[in-house]
């Protein structure tokens, strides 16, 4: 109980905990985010197999979160704690393996430092409150979302639906919107994307995103209550064009490759969440409205 005196009293103590935090999430992220892909096409096999009534594939080892242990992979050898450790390690080892000096992507000590930044910013923002930490979980949940999305163009349902019904938790508590609010913006999150998505494909003849994206929309709407979602996909748009204008800079590639809207649509909600209220107001402001 002093622990939690001392931080309620001392915002900078909040500030580092959570960015500590961030970081040692940040390395489980990057677990989750290469493994539950996989996971999940392990299973959808296993599920045709059985439909088409063929042999259960037996010399299958287990695969989860937790197991194998996590190895270098170039050479195989094992990675020991003082080499898991976020950011340092990497840093350490001037991101090559211990054994055989094989490179180890810079994805995942930016993954770890982007995971710290965030918690900081949460923190930051809403100090040590039952707000904050129920923001943290989001805004890590939603970092996840996004690095899937971008590398399998997939939003899970084993992560976005537990988010989602999170939401309507922590706001059954009146902790963000009222639970009405929420239960809206849950509904006509989902909606308004389902909209478009039929109205662009009646019109276009082609998809422009996929149901995952409905269902993200709806998680954001359970956290921030239906007066999120205009601003938020205003803003999905905004980022959408910036992002969507350096990455190609960056690949100098055609516009072939499909850009996934779920990160947009994740950092859209994010950013509505904790500053919807201000930019509103800023806005309605400078537009001459003195509310
Ligand atoms: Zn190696």
């Amino acid at each position: 109980m002093e622990a939690i005196e001392f931080l309620q009293a001392s915002p900078l103590a909040v500030v580092l905990v959570a960015g500590v935090l961030g970081l040692l999430v940040g390395s489980f992220l990057n677990v989750l985010v290469y493994r539950l892909p996989l996971m999940l096409q392990r299973d959808w096999q296993a599920q045709a197999r059985e439909v088409l009534e063929l042999p259960v594939d037996e010399g299958l080892k287990p695969f989860n979160l937790l197991f194998p242990p996590s190895r270098c992979p170039h050479c195989c050898a094992g990675i020991r704690a003082w080499q898991n450790i976020p950011l340092l390690s990497w840093l350490l080892l001037r991101g090559r393996c211990s054994g055989c000096k094989g490179r180890i992507s810079l994805r995942y000590p930016l993954v770890e430092l982007a995971s710290g930044l965030l918690a900081v910013v949460v923190a930051w923002q809403l100090g040590g409150t039952a707000q904050g930490l129920a923001l943290l979980v989001l805004t890590w949940g939603l970092l996840a979302l996004s690095l899937i999305d971008a590398d399998h163009q997939l939003l899970p349902d084993t992560l976005v639906l537990p988010l989602l019904w999170l939401g309507l938790i922590v706001n059954s508590f009146g902790l963000f919107v009222s639970l009405e609010d929420a239960v809206y913006g849950a509904v006509f999150g989902y909606l308004a994307l389902w909209l478009v998505f039929w109205l662009f494909k009646l019109v276009t003849g082609k998809e422009g995103m996929g149901y995952g994206d409905f269902k993200l929309l709806a998680m954001l709407g359970a956290w921030g209550g239906w007066q999120v979602l205009p601003l938020t996909i205003l803003l999905s748009s905004v980022v959408g064009a910036v992002l969507g204008v350096i990455i190609l800079r960056l690949q100098r590639q055609g516009m072939a490759q499909p850009l996934p809207f779920g990160p947009y649509l994740a950092i859209a909600g994010w950013i509505a969440i904790i500053w919807g209220e201000q930019i509103t107001r800023s806005y309605l402001q400078f537009a001459g409205f003195n509310p």
